[in-house]
């Protein structure tokens, strides 16, 4: 008696916005399948119609994958072949897919990737940061209080990080950024990256809340924000709301009792606040 093979999983990557980025192999092996599981069968249409794939579709969502998934293993186990794609991207990033991932790994489906487009990896190898090591750390926190958390906990890492958020957050998380990095750390900010509007920002953590500030577009789209990693140097750097103190009270006393009492409010070291306070003394004298 010869055993029924099991059916291929196959995590395909489609596009991050030009639907031209897809890969020859990933439209092969979407023609090939017998289904295709999808987030959202209305947004993948036009991929799919593009590239005259019509292969039945199936949702698996944030909301429905514990039971699409065992749906979906009980065909693979069956022996069909099944995609997984999500609206952008290479599934499981972010995206959904690892429950049924780790179901078809568990039950030994093979499990085939497809690679393509990614975010992170398209905003990193662009971004001038350092590419040697890097920390992907998905969405930030939706509230001020725990991305500020967050970012202390992080803000040592040697490693570039590597962040999504929305539209709708990115200038909070920026301002977030400029309170708790040193000023003079590099940042990213890559927008609506491989469609029309794309833009690849690079400047300092104290500059970049003014220059999304100043151009409304950059308040609009999808974004990847990248941070240069903590060298030995960035440890005697100061935050941008150690410097704004330090400012307020540069304003009212000398440097000597500023530096003071910044370093008791701040927390952070009377000598690097005392030399900071000379320098923005002497711009301001
Ligand atoms: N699976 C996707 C991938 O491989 O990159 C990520 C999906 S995640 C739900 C969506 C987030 O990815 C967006 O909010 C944004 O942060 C980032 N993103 C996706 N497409 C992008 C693009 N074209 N430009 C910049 N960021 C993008």
């Amino acid at each position: 008696m010869v055993d029924n093979p099991k059916g291929i999983l196959y995590l395909v990557a489609t596009p991050i916005g030009n639907l031209a980025d897809v890969t020859f192999r990933a439209v092969e092996v979407l023609q090939g399948v017998s289904l295709i599981a999808c987030e959202d069968t209305r947004h993948s249409r036009p991929l799919l119609d593009r590239y005259d794939i019509d292969k039945p579709l199936t949702a698996l969502h944030e909301h429905n994958e514990d039971a699409a998934s065992a749906k979906l293993l009980e065909k693979l186990k069956q022996g069909e072949s099944i995609a997984l794609i999500s609206d952008a991207g290479t599934p499981l990033i972010n995206d959904p897919g690892f429950p049924l991932v780790r179901q078809a790994v568990a039950h030994g489906v093979r499990v085939v990737p497809v690679p393509g487009a990614c975010a992170l990896v398209a905003a990193l190898s662009a971004s001038g940061l350092s590419t040697n090591r890097f920390a992907f750390e998905g969405f930030p926190p939706r509230t001020s209080s725990a991305r500020c958390t967050m970012l202390e906990k992080v803000v040592d890492e040697a490693r570039t990080l590597i962040f999504y958020e929305s539209s709708h957050r990115v200038l909070d998380f920026v301002r977030d950024i400029a309170a708790v990095f040193p000023s003079h750390r590099s940042i990213v900010i890559a927008r609506e990256l491989t469609k029309l509007h794309e833009t690849i920002l690079s400047c300092t953590v104290d500059e970049a809340v003014t220059r999304i500030e100043d151009d409304p577009f950059m308040e609009k789209g999808e974004f990847v924000v990248l941070l240069e990693g903590a060298s030995q140097k960035s440890k005697t750097e100061l935050t941008g709301e150690q410097i704004r103190v330090l400012k307020l009270l540069l304003e009212e006393c000398s440097v000597k009792t500023a530096s003071t009492l910044a370093a008791k409010i701040t927390g952070s070291r009377k000598e690097l606040l005392y030399q900071a306070a000379l320098r923005l003394a002497d711009k301001t004298g």
